[in-house]
């Protein structure tokens, strides 16, 4: 197969060029590097069965076909970039989307949108299934990421419906792995590089939201089997496994060993109380499940950025701590 992977240079989507890659595919990946990192894609750039073309997917996607697949990937994904990236963010859910489709039409492509568990907003049903509209603040900071997503399942949906694109949709819920950026200011990095530099661990409100946590890897063969199939979704792809944020802090310090401290900051303003994923559509139709324990993840992911002190010698506590948007 011949893919075209928008933000292919980011954290997932380089896993996912990785998987394609090493199953013989052939991969194009579009990026602007506005949150991708050339270092993500080094290793593949010589590799004849990949190339990279750096550009913006919401101005303009030309890229040479032919495509069997388009996997949409490319946003900023992570709270303080999309904050700090607000109309960009609204742009590549809006016109990248579109633009990402139009490729996938004029291909006859097979197309799957990497959409979000933050269409549930802060959620009133839970465990979250597919079939719940969500609970979102379409005027606070979070909804250009949130919006913009919507929009685009919505604009997936009708491309399905009025053009036959042969779409998927899969809703990611929180990812980590290695690969993430030290600065990216999410839960995962922040408390690893936090306690593997004895800084304390940044805990926003009381600590007492849940989120549950996917291994990169997990969620990459999800994506493939959507990617192979036929399967409109929405599918939920995420660990079922739930954790309080002050409970992460915890796991992350007895797994690293640090004597770092918690430290309690302002809640960001509509941090969803709580999110985790009912994965019974995902194990039904595409028989996919995660396998790896939220345990063994956070131990690579550790080890990963043990190995990369550049990585975090890079942070100063600002960026630490870059999470916290406008408090309540
Ligand atoms: N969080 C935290 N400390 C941090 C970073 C995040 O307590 O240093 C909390 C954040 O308020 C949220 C959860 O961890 O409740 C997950 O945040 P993240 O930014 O990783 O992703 P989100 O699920 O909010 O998109």
């Amino acid at each position: 197969m011949r893919i075209l992977v928008t933000g292919g240079a980011g954290f997932i989507g380089s896993h996912l060029c990785d998987a394609l890659i090493a199953r013989g595919d052939e991969v194009v990946c579009a990026d602007n590097l506005c949150t991708g990192r050339v270092e993500n894609i080094a290793h593949l750039l010589d590799r004849r069965e990949f190339s990279f073309a750096q550009l913006d997917v919401s101005a303009e996607l030309e890229v040479p076909g032919p495509f069997d697949a388009v996997a949409h990937l490319a946003s900023p994904a992570s709270p303080p970039h999309y904050l700090r990236l607000p109309l960009e963010t609204l742009a590549v859910g809006s016109k990248g989307t579109e633009n990402a489709l139009r490729v996938a039409h004029e291909h006859s492509a097979r197309f799957v949108l990497a959409s979000t568990s933050e269409i549930y907003g802060d959620p009133a049903m839970h465990p979250q299934q597919e079939s719940y509209w969500g609970n979102v603040n379409p005027i606070g900071p979070r909804s250009v990421y949130d919006e913009a997503k919507r929009f685009a399942e919505a604009l997936t949906s009708a491309w399905r419906r009025s053009c036959a694109v042969n779409t998927g949709i899969v809703r990611i819920f929180n990812t980590y792995g290695p690969r993430m950026s030290a600065a990216d200011g999410r839960i995962v990095t922040n408390f690893i590089t936090q306690a593997l530099t004895g800084e304390p661990l940044t805990v926003y409100g009381d600590g007492s939201q849940t989120r549950s946590f996917c291994y990169v890897e997990d969620l990459v063969s999800g994506i493939l089997m959507m990617l192979d199939g036929t399967e409109p979704g929405p599918l939920n792809l995420g660990n079922p496994e739930e954790f309080t944020v002050a409970g992460f802090a915890n796991l992350v310090l007895e797994l690293t060993g640090s004597g770092s401290d918690i430290e309690f900051r302002p809640l960001p303003v509509d941090d969803p109380t709580r999110r985790c994923p009912d994965i019974s559509s995902a194990m039904r139709v595409l028989g996919w499940h995660p396998t790896t324990s939220t345990e063994q993840g956070v131990r690579r992911t550790i080890d990963w950025f043990r190995s990369r002190p550049h990585e975090i010698a890079g942070l100063r506590e600002p960026q630490l701590s870059s999470g916290v948007s406008p408090v309540r």
